[in-house]
Formats: C-alpha cells, structure tokens, sequence
C-alpha cells in the first residue's frame, strides 16, 4: 500500500483525491481517510459490541493449571502471606472455571471478588499485580478515595473502567476479562454505625455506585476518564467477567474484631479452650466486622472472598530484599554487573535496612528509599573508577551513608 499521487478517487466514496486528505492506493483500488475511519467505526460496533461472547471464551486459564500452581508461582514474587495467596489461587481459579461455564447450565456460579485487609506496604497490591501478570489480562489500579457520588466535584465510579480500558490500548473484550485493583476502599466506609440521612457524598454513595459494577452489569464508560471531555462517545463494557479485587488497611478494625471475638467466648464458649492470637487479630476478620467498620451489607455481599495480610516482620523484610526474583538487592547486583562490579551485601548489612524500615514505619514500601539513600554515592562514583570489580556493602558503610541521607531526619519526624 501507498499513498496515491495520482489524479484518482476513493473506490468506496468516489471522493476525488483533491477533496481527500489521504488516498490510500491498494491493489485494485483507493481508500480515502473518511471511508476508513468509518470502517474502523464499523469493526468496532461489529466485533466488540455485538458478539463479544464469541471473544470472551477465546480465554481461559491455561489447561493444567491449578490452585497450587497459581500459588507456586505467586510465591515466586511475594513473600510469605500464605493465606491470602490461598485465598486468592482459589478465588481466580473459580473466576475462570466460571467463565468457562455452559451458558445452560443451572447452577449459576458467582462471581469471586476478593477483598484484602492489611496494612500498607504488606502486599495486597503486589498479589493482584502478580496475578495479573500470571494470567496475562489487563490490570489497572484505582483509589476509591477519589469517587464521589455522581453529580459531585470528583470521579464517578464508571472511571474505574476507563482506567482499564487506557492500559489495554482500548480493547473492550480484552477489558472485559481484566483485573481491576481498588485500593483504599476502607475510605469510603459509611461513619459512624447508623444509616446517615443526610447525604454522605465521599462514602456510601460511592459503595452504592459501585454494587452494580462489582456484580456484574452493562457499564456506559467515558473512555478519557473523568468529566473532563463531556462530548465523549461512552464506550459499553459489561462487567460481569472482569475481576475486583479490593484492598484496604481498615485501621481500627482491631478493635472491631475483639469486641466481637470477646462476645462470643463469653456467650458460646466459656470453657477457655477456644484461644485467640491477640497480636494478629486480623486473622480472625469476618464479613460482620466490614460491616460494623461501615461497609454497606450489600457491598460486603459482592466481595465474597475475604482475606487478610500479615505485619511485615523484620524476618519477612530480609526475605522481600533478597528473596523474590526481581528482588531489590538483586537488581542493584544486575546493576552493577552491568558496569563489570560484582556486589554483595552482608548479612549484618541487610539486618539493618529492615530495621531501618521498620524503625521509620515504612513497611515494605521504605526499603527502596533506605536502599537509595545507601547506594546512591557508589552508583555515582564507582563507574567513574578504575579497576574496581568488586564492592561489598557492610552495616558499617550502610549505617554511614543513612546517617549521611535526608532519610536519617524521618526518625525526628
Ligand atoms: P499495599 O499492601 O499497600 O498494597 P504494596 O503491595 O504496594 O503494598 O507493597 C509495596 C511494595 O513493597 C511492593 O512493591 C513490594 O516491593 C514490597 N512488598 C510488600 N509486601 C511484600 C511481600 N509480602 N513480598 C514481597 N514484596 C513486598
């Protein structure tokens, strides 16, 4: 194909080539750039609206694969929550063994949405992305604290998909069967106990908009997001395939779960056999205790799969620097190997990063900054060195350049 220069018209058309701007020549004939964004209108409203069953059963989860093989591979990335990893294996698993369902069959399975509590920095959003990855779909993460109700300053709802539909170049039936992150949804948790009657815009509103969305339905989504491009064509997406995963640090629903762990030993089981882990409460989370924190009971109801993350202990933050394979520290090593310096690190000097994060109540989330603020000066200088091939990294040289970093003043903070 190439662009015609000769005096010739648009076989579809007949436009003539000086009223078009581009005539594109092919073997029998031309194409003008009108006729072809009409086709390309066409296509879409051909494949991806009409049938987009057809497309939607093109995927499925590689045969062979089981739950234990999706954890296999999440512990590949993510350290230790053993729980939530089960949790979610299954949950996925299900998800595609229910995409995979006769359209006949009478037992309608439903959909797994999952929801995670844990602290920040503990995982729950590298689960999903790893996940994501796994299985090769679209995934996109959204912050539940920017949704307001419609008709108030703020996203709607339906942005969550037009999130998902810019990763995926805008492909609706790969959309369709994507992932989707929501992260904070302890946010919009209602206030307060009771049922407000006065309106409460940034919180049960936006759960009330988001019933429909996690269920499963025809969703009309402004593909630029937002409210911005108000002559936007809506672009339809059908929710009902797409996985959520939510995720949120419900701090305080500690004391949720004791109240109620200590109403039920007091009034079903006395006898002192039953015992609680008093430390790790939230191993004990239930779909009661999201409601008592404000989450609408229907919402709770959409988010059947319910899991918790554990604390990072110093233990866990060693593994998640040295273990995982795109570790931290073996991405500094890949660095430098690529200038020809074998690094290392000593087992004191990893000891006492993770102390550092915890010391800075960082998480998992403060091991890079603690990491750069070490390794900064000898990435700046050793490349500028002669005949160095090797440099190791001590709790000495490591404790001397936090000391040295902007970081040392968080401690103050
Ligand atoms: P959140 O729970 O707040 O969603 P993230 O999943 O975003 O936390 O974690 C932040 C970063 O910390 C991740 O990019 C990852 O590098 C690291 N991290 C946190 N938890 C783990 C874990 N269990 N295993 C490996 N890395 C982790």
């Amino acid at each position: 194909m190439r662009k015609e220069k000769n005096n010739t018209r648009c076989s579809f058309c007949g436009r003539d080539k000086s009223e078009a701007l581009i005539l594109i020549q092919g073997i029998d004939g031309h194409i003008c750039e009108v006729c072809v964004e009409q086709a390309e209108e066409l296509i879409q409203e051909e494949l991806y609206t009409e049938g987009p069953d057809v497309r939607r059963d093109e995927f499925s989860l590689k045969e062979n694969v089981r739950p234990k093989d999706i954890k296999t591979h999440l512990d590949e990335y993510v350290i230790g929550q053993d729980d939530a990893k089960k949790f979610l294996s299954v949950a996925v698993y299900n998800h595609y063994k229910r995409l995979k369902q006769n359209k006949n069959d009478d037992v309608e399975i439903e959909k797994s949405n999952v929801l995670f509590v844990g602290r920040t920095g503990t995982g729950k959003t590298l689960l999903a992305r790893t996940i994501a990855r796994f299985l090769n779909v679209p995934f996109a993460i959204v912050d539940a604290t920017v949704f307001t109700e419609a008709g108030y300053v703020g996203e709607d709802v339906e942005s969550i998909l037009s999130r998902l539909l810019q990763v995926c170049d805008y492909n609706i039936p790969a959309a369709e069967k994507g992932i989707v992150y929501i992260d904070e949804v302890d946010k919009i948790a209602r206030k307060g106990d009771n049922p407000s009657i006065t309106r409460d815009v940034s919180g049960e509103g936006v759960q009330q908009a988001m019933l429909k969305m996690l269920e499963g339905t025809e969703v009309n989504v402004p593909p630029q997001g937002g409210r911005k491009h108000p002559e936007q064509k809506m672009v339809k997406i059908d929710t009902r395939n797409i996985l959520f995963i939510c995720g949120g640090a419900f701090d305080g629903i500690e004391k949720v779960i004791a109240r109620r762990v200590n109403t039920q030993v007091i009034g079903f089981s006395n006898d002192g056999n039953e015992s609680y882990d008093r430390d790790n409460l939230l191993q004990y989370i239930n779909h009661m205790d999201l409601k008592s924190f404000g989450l609408i009971p229907e919402l709770v109801g959409r988010l059947p799969v319910l899991t918790y993350l554990e604390p990072l202990t110093k233990e866990t933050l060693m593994a998640i620097l040295t273990k995982p394979k795109n570790a931290l520290l073996k991405q500094y090593q890949r660095l430098f190997e690529l200038e020809g310096i074998k690094l290392s690190f000593s087992s004191d000097a990893i000891d006492f990063v993770a102390e550092k994060a915890i010391e800075f109540n960082l998480g998992a989330r403060g091991l890079r900054s603690i990491c750069e603020a070490i390794m900064t000066d000898a990435m700046f200088n050793l490349p500028s060195e002669e005949g160095v091939d090797s440099f190791e990294v001590t709790k000495t040289y490591a404790k001397q350049q936090i000391e040295r970093s902007k970081l040392s003043k968080l401690k103050a903070a």
